[in-house]
């Protein structure tokens, strides 16, 4: 067992429920078993797998399949339970649970010392259209056998398949396409529908220029400044930022990624742990995409922060249920991001936001860091910071 620094264990077994096994939840369990032996640990998820998410564009080059981890195979690793269920987590369940120290999943009363909340953050609704894709689908069915499937149906000699949304999920999915129609040698006209003048513009600068550069090679069509409002047929619907000018462009399939809800994101101190009202819960923690920590750490909505969160705030429950109660801030920053851009290609920054990192050093980067997170899941961690 490897010693925590500020922890003494007491003589008590403590239980810990996780809600939601996503980055921040395995980061999580992984930590709490590397640095105690008298932790029972329950998941609720509703799904069988933990998803190896940052991977999902790939599935135009590898079966869905290869992105699971069963939670079975997880409780075998770990010792851990997992339920499956979705639990419906609210401020007022929030300070119940903080009182009560159990909770109630389908006919099941779990008790627990500690409560982690790493829900995740939902992307934006749409009205559900037949050819209009969301991460949602690519969820449930890889990119390869969903595309397929829809181009079939399509008369026209050369469909337009549009991708809305120019983050970091967008442009991945679109140079994946790409270069799966390319594979496949299927025509098709590929758009990118860009509610900003830049694309990845949450990155650098140096980002924009290497992507749009790409584009213009591979003929990729950019409509810049609009925001999407809705598909009709094999019509998409654009408003015109920001004029609010109604515009129409063919469009045979659309895949959406406008971004995320953003509306069940829950406020943390710089330990991790949740505060409402006003108020801190000492015994429910939060961590990934859905906690705002208020520290000088990042809340960026990344794996690496997920990961960074969960890992921490294992680390203080294990403090704060031993004897010294010591516990430790969040101050993460994250080191580099890279976003690919098909299977050869790829642009980054590391270390510093200046440092543009392009091609095989940059896909090298990124495989390490993935690597890196696959060592985690086999309980073997790597992460220095
Ligand atoms: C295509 C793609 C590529 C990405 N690439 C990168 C990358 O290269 N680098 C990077 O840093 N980040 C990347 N990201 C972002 C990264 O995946 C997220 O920031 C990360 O997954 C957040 O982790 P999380 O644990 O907070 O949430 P998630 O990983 O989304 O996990 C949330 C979990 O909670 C479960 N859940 C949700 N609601 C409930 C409920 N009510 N009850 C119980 N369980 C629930 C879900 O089933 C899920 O298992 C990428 C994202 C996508 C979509």
């Amino acid at each position: 067992m490897a010693l925590l620094p500020f922890y003494i264990p007491g003589k008590r077994r403590i239980k810990i429920i996780i809600v939601g096994g996503g980055y921040a939840g395995m980061a999580a369990l992984m930590t709490l078993k590397q640095y105690a032996s008298n932790v029972d640990i329950t998941i609720i998820d509703p799904s069988d797998h933990h998803l190896k998410i940052t991977h999902l564009h790939e599935t135009f080059r590898y079966p869905l399949t290869d992105l699971h981890v069963a939670f079975s195979k997880l409780e075998t690793r770990f010792n851990c339970k997992h339920i499956k269920a979705s639990l419906a987590v609210s401020d007022a369940m929030l300070q119940q649970w903080q009182t009560d120290k159990y909770l109630v999943i389908g006919d099941e009363i779990v008790d627990f010392d500690y409560l982690i909340i790493t829900t995740g953050d939902e992307s934006l609704a749409f009205e559900p259209v037949d050819n209009v894709l969301t991460l949602k689908n690519f969820i449930h069915t890889a990119g390869s056998e969903l595309i397929l499937k829809h181009l079939k149906t399509i008369a026209d000699d050369v469909p337009v398949v549009s991708v809305v949304g120019s983050g970091a999920t967008g442009i991945q999915f679109l140079f994946e396409i790409r270069q799966f129609l390319c594979r496949h040698k299927i025509k098709a006209k590929l758009r990118l529908i860009n509610s900003s003048d830049t694309v990845l513009k949450q990155f650098p600068r140096g980002f924009d220029t290497y992507v749009q550069s790409r584009m213009q090679e591979f003929n990729i069509d950019c409509v810049s400044q609009v925001l999407y409002r809705a598909q009709s047929g094999h019509t998409v619907i654009l408003e015109t930022k920001p004029t609010g000018e109604i515009t129409e462009l063919p469009s045979h399939l659309t895949l959406l990624f406008a971004g995320k809800k953003q509306d069940q994101l829950w406020t943390a101190n710089a330990f991790g742990q949740m505060i409402i009202d006003q108020q801190t819960l000492p015994n429910v923690f939060v961590a990934g995409d859905c906690s705002i920590y208020k520290s000088l750490g990042s809340n960026v909505q990344s794996a690496q922060s997920a990961v960074r969160k969960g890992k921490l705030i294992a680390r203080n429950i294990l403090r704060h249920s031993g004897f010294l109660k010591i516990l430790e801030p969040y101050v993460h920053h994250d080191i580099g991001y890279v976003v690919n851009l098909g299977p050869t290609d790829a642009v980054g920054w590391l270390v510093t936001e200046g440092n543009i990192v392009t091609g095989l050093p940059a896909l090298t980067i990124k495989e390490i860091v993935e690597a890196q997170y696959d060592l985690l899941l086999k309980g073997i961690d790597t992460y220095i910071v």
